[in-house]
């Protein structure tokens, strides 16, 4: 068999990065890994390392290099550590990658994977957010590397592997008549409205079906999370907005549909668990032992659907509101929630007021076209700024 294929895990320490870890260990003789990336629990990616043996670490700061940097030697490991978003660029790029799992959370995220897009790596994309920043600019970089872009968000796997092998042709021109996106609804499904004022972080990341790092929690509490996959679902399917069916679905075991004009609707099914599209995309497009266990359709027993509430979860309108209008309103949308999102978990605002901030904000500052990068991270800038400026005008 050829060499294993080398493997950057960009948020090593995470939720995600764990689950890509758990898979490639399962295989090693089809992936080694190359690089490991941390931003906090530094103690934790140390470990990782000496589990892994990756030829590089980054991370943050240099303080912090030094320190894992003498740790890994007294390991008597050779990993060299690098720093910041320069480190984790080359090591998203580095010529003897072969794929690049993108699973840094939020706006962080964004140049490493680009420089991995630009390198024509494979690209194992968990981080939404980078996509639904730049789609376009994302969109064109992929095109043009010939980088191959395969989607880790359970939902987005589903839809890929539920869709004809040409669909990138348009989904007119392969009999695609709409995506069904589905979402669990969260913690708050059926919390009374009223209620939902005085929720805490605690119970906001205590999703029912999936263990998630604590700022999906919330986005998925507050269907954000389905809204910024409206968003990623219309860039990596050349979808319309309208194209896309939000449908709740309790029991989190079908992970979104494909509808054909001909009536056939092609749905993927699984545990909740992330390691079955890490595997998928990993292994694509051959399968591989994810280590999950088989589905037990009589444990499920029944799968329920119902449609979205708006009033219930605003944060769903304004993201669909973003993603038809385009240019610079996803970056803001997505800002304005990671501002929103941070308050919330620090216990300054509460639950209801993370939508009130994000409409606020898109309100405040016009859509304006976003040709280049620097358009888009100064168009989340500004929506940083006008959230920040709406925590302190309500004393928070
Ligand atoms: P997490 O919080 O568990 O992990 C985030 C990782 O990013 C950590 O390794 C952290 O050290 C790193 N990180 C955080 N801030 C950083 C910064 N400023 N610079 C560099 N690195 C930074 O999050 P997660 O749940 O693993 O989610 C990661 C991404 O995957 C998110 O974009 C999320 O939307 C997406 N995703 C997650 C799941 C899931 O089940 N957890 C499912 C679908 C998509
Ligand atoms: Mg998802």
């Amino acid at each position: 068999m050829s060499r294993p294929q080398q493997i950057t895990v960009l948020g090593a320490t995470g939720s995600i990065g764990l689950s890509t870890l758990d898979v490639i260990a399962r295989h090693p003789e089809r992936y080694k890994v190359f690089a490991l990336s941390g931003f906090t629990r530094l103690s934790e990616l140390l470990a990782l390392c000496v589990r892994h043996t990756p030829r590089f670490a980054v991370v943050p700061e240099a303080g912090a290099a030094r320190a894992l940097q003498d740790d890994l030697r007294a390991a008597g490991l050779s990993t060299r550590v690098l720093v910041g978003e320069e480190g984790l660029c080359q090591v998203a790029a580095d010529p003897e990658v072969d794929a690049v799992m993108a699973a840094i959370v939020g706006a962080a995220g964004l140049r490493p994977t680009l420089a991995a897009v630009e390198a024509g790596k494979k690209i194992l994309l968990a981080n939404k957010e980078a996509l639904v920043m730049s789609g376009a600019l994302f969109m064109q970089a992929v095109h043009k590397s010939g980088s191959v872009l395969l989607p880790i968000d359970s939902e987005h796997n589903a839809i890929f592997q539920c869709m004809p092998q040409d669909y990138a042709r348009g989904l007119g021109a392969v009999g695609v008549r709409r995506i069904l996106l589905t979402a669990s609804g969260g913690p708050f499904r059926q919390t009374p409205i009223a209620e939902l004022a005085h929720v805490t972080p605690e119970q906001a990341c205590a999703h029912p079906n999936w263990s998630m790092g604590r700022k999906i929690s919330v986005d998925s509490a507050s269907m954000m999370n389905k809204g910024l996959e409206l968003i990623e679902a219309c860039w990596l399917f050349d979808a319309k907005p309208s194209q896309v069916e939000v449908v709740i679905h309790p029991q989190s075991v079908i992970h979104s549909l494909v509808d054909y004009i001909d009536g056939s609707v092609l749905a993927q099914l699984g545990n909740p668990d992330m390691r079955t599209p890490i595997a998928n995309a990993l292994a694509w497009p051959e399968r591989i032992d994810s280590g999950v266990a088989p589905l037990d359709l009589f444990a499920v027993a029944r799968l329920d659907f119902q449609a979205p509430d708006e009033e219930r979860f605003p944060c769903l309108r304004l993201a669909r509101l973003a993603a038809e209008a385009g240019n610079s309103a996803p970056a803001m949308l997505n800002a304005a929630n990671e501002v929103a999102v941070a308050a919330f978990l620090d216990g300054r605002v509460r639950y209801p007021e993370i939508a009130s901030i994000i409409e606020e904000t898109l309100n405040l500052e016009p859509v304006v076209a976003v040709d280049d990068l620097e358009a888009v991270f100064t168009a989340d800038a500004k929506a940083r700024v006008l959230a920040e400026q709406w925590l302190s005008r309500h004393g928070r």
